[in-house]
């Protein structure tokens, strides 16, 4: 469904991912772990193409985008595929002079060119999803974290993506707050949302997330079932990475 074939990226002289392949079947849930600079913000922006791998091949669906240094992929096929990715930051990212339904409304209107119409009855139900059709109208500065980040991911969630990236989507949330986000995104993929999350949130990665990434240095040392990554890793630097997180 999501396949990431030998993805390398650099920025200047530092190469960040260092060949990452990774397959992600539909319907699953991913947690990417690893420390802070390993590269997991970068990964999860080269499946949206929030940056353009240096090399490698990204497939989502039915497109696959090869990658080759010094040769420009045209900037529709990147729009189309990334339209194919919701994604949700760590910092929300709301549009502070929308309220909450214009937020998840945006895209729909500005990008998919929908009716104003139909695309307000979809974020309706997309806020009704979240928990948060109470507070359409609500303007995000009005709005507590967790109740922004709900209202995040389901603008993430308007065009309907084929995959749903998060990063970090608790990190900015007290306890309580983030607890309101694990339930949204463990009632998403109880639904078959195929999601990846970028996580130090070991309670968040092994409640919701079948499938685990260690990626270290732009490496992936260890990938498999959460249960085996989390509980029993094979590689000693996962062992030790996920003794941190406990
Ligand atoms: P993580 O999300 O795992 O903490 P990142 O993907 O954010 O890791 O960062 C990996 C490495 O890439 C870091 O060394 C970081 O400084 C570098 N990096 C990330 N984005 C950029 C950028 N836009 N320009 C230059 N270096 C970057
Ligand atoms: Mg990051």
């Amino acid at each position: 469904m999501i396949g990431l074939t030998d993805i390398e990226k650099r920025f200047g002289d530092n190469l960040v991912l260092k060949g990452v392949t990774v397959a992600i079947a539909e319907g699953s849930v991913t947690a990417l772990v690893g420390p802070s600079g390993g590269g997991k913000s970068t990964l999860l922006r080269c499946i949206n193409l929030l940056e353009i791998p240096t090399s490698g091949t990204v497939r989502i669906g039915d497109e696959t985008l090869a990658f080759r240094p010094g040769i420009k992929v045209p900037a529709a096929d990147i729009r189309r595929l990334r339209l194919q990715t919701g994604m949700v930051f760590q910092n929300f990212q709301l549009f502070p002079h929308r309220t909450a339904i214009e937020n998840v409304m945006e895209g729909l209107v500005a990008v998919l060119k929908w009716s104003p119409e139909k695309a307000r009855e979809r974020a309706l139900a997309l806020l009704e999803k979240v928990g948060m059709a109470h507070k359409a109208d609500a303007w995000p500065a009005t709005l507590s974290g967790g109740q922004q980040q709900r209202v995040a991911i389901a603008r993430a969630l308007a065009p309907s993506p084929k995959v749903l990236l998060c990063d970090e989507p608790t990190s900015a949330l007290d306890p309580e707050l983030a607890q309101e986000v694990v339930d949204v995104l463990g009632k998403l993929a109880s639904e078959g949302t195929t999601m990846v999350i970028a996580t130090h949130d070991l309670r968040l990665a092994s409640k919701i997330a079948q499938e685990a990434v260690f990626l270290d240095a732009g490496v992936i040392v260890e990938q498999g079932p959460s249960a085996v990554l989390f509980g029993n890793p094979e590689r000693e630097r996962t062992k030790r990475f996920i003794a941190t997180l406990k």
